[in-house]
């Protein structure tokens, strides 16, 4: 059973934001792993240790183009007195060299090709001439390994390529390739099923009536889940009717690690999230003492997470942040799970009530001396200009309620300032 926020109900019925939070990521598990081809594995974290099956590189190459020899063999050689070598053939990219270098021998080599067998370093070309095709001299001596790439000097059989819990990013992308690791074991990214509740709403596509409304909910949640890494389905606007939710999303169901909803969990009777779910299903509804966003569901349908948002569009934005976003980045398998934050003076007053965690969005700048928070509109959570102004969220914790022009207060910041 998952459980319930309200188990944890203050005596005012409002569950503290970081217990509603615990609640939620508690009984948040990374999705299990699998192996991924590398273009979708970017950008997932590693499940184990990826070490490495092979040295890197691979063979001894050439670092120049010239002769590959045996330094003792060149050891004495100068301009004056250079060291005559028979060439007994040539070492091409991409190819085993056509023949190995014994005593008084060199082989013709290029650039990254692999060093032949029995050479021990490369005299390049500049320093050498050909009087015949058989024929090397050489007016250079050269120590043993000089210009070449020796065999494993990246990375050795056997090392860690990437730790579990990495992230894969460009550079890790390049380095599994190149060690034949083309499919890498991964926790893949979790696939959300995006539900808008409400017979107001109608797609931006539509015009709509004299008191309808246009979803906004779907397209924030799908841009907040692909910005955190997660694959959003848009399954549409159902309509305020119980049957209806859970035919939507018990049909979502087999292809789901997730589903987010917004609308119909207040306390009404006529909330349809709560009437198709609160004792079917395993989710609990609560009252979470958080400014905006404060009526939350959370539990599981067949075992996969199931988050109730308000309809409200900032309460969406800030209760995704709040809950949704970190799970999200739980179920990744990524260990740091908060967005970055800074200390900010505010530019503007900034009320809320007192026994809630208020949120305001802010646009955070630098200034002079340090960051400024301007607050970007009221605090309505209907206001959703104000949060596409923004690019920060305020917080003031519970026990505050206002904070004055002038104090300084610690803001999450949702993107970066130059966006
Ligand atoms: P609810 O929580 O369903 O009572 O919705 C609260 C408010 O948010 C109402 O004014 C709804 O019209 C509005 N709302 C709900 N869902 C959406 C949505 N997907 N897009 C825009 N506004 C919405
Ligand atoms: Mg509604």
């Amino acid at each position: 059973m998952a459980r319930a926020v309200h188990d944890h109900d203050s005596a005012e019925g409002l569950v503290p934001l970081e217990t509603a939070r615990e609640t939620v990521l508690s009984q948040i598990h990374p999705l299990p792993p699998i192996e991924l081809p590398l273009t979708d594995a970017f950008g997932c974290v590693a499940a184990t240790d990826i070490k490495a099956a092979v040295d890197l590189p691979e063979f001894a190459s050439s670092g120049m183009d010239g002769y590959a020899v045996r330094a003792a063999d060149v050891a004495s050689a100068t301009p004056g007195s250079p060291a005559e070598l028979t060439v007994v053939g040539r070492a091409m990219i991409g190819h085993r060299p056509e023949a190995t270098v014994g005593t008084g021998e060199a082989v013709q080599i290029a650039t990254g090709a692999p060093i032949p067998s029995g050479a021990d370093a490369v005299v390049p070309i500049e320093n050498t001439e050909l009087p015949d095709d058989d024929l090397v001299r050489l007016f250079e001596a050269v120590d043993e390994g000089r210009h070449v790439r020796p065999k494993g000097e990246d990375v050795q059989e056997g090392t860690v390529l990437v730790p579990a819990g990495k992230r894969l990013g460009a550079p890790e992308l390049g380095l599994l390739a190149n060690a034949g690791v083309p499919h890498p074991l991964v926790h893949p990214r979790p696939r959300v099923i995006v539900l808008s509740t409400g017979d107001e709403l109608v797609p931006p596509t539509e015009s709509p009536s004299f008191g309808q409304v246009r979803d906004a909910n779907a397209y924030t949640l799908f841009g907040a889940l692909r910005e955190v890494g997660a694959i959003p389905v848009l399954a549409g606007i159902v309509r305020d009717d119980p049957e209806a939710l859970k035919e939507a999303v018990f049909s979502y169901e087999i292809q789901a690690d997730a589903f987010v909803s917004s609308g119909g969990v207040s306390v009404g009777e006529r909330d349809v999230v709560k009437a198709a779910f609160f004792k079917h299903g395993d989710i609990a509804f609560s009252k979470v003492a958080m400014q905006p966003g404060m009526p939350q569901g959370f539990g599981f349908i067949e075992g996969k997470p199931f988050f109730g948002l308000p309809g409200n569009p900032v309460s969406v934005f800030v209760s995704f942040e709040m809950f949704v976003r970190p799970a999200m980045l739980k179920m990744m398998g990524r260990g740091h799970l908060g967005r970055p934050e800074v200390s900010a003076v505010l530019t503007h007053d900034v009320k809320g009530p007192r026994d809630k965690t208020v949120f305001a969005r802010v646009e955070l700048a630098r200034g002079a001396d340090g960051w400024r928070a301007t607050p970007t509109g009221g605090r309505g959570s209907n206001l959703i200009s104000t949060v596409a102004r923004a690019n920060g969220l305020a917080v003031l914790p519970p026990g505050v309620g206002t904070a004055s022009s002038g104090e300084k207060v610690s803001v999450l910041l949702f993107r970066a300032t130059e966006d």
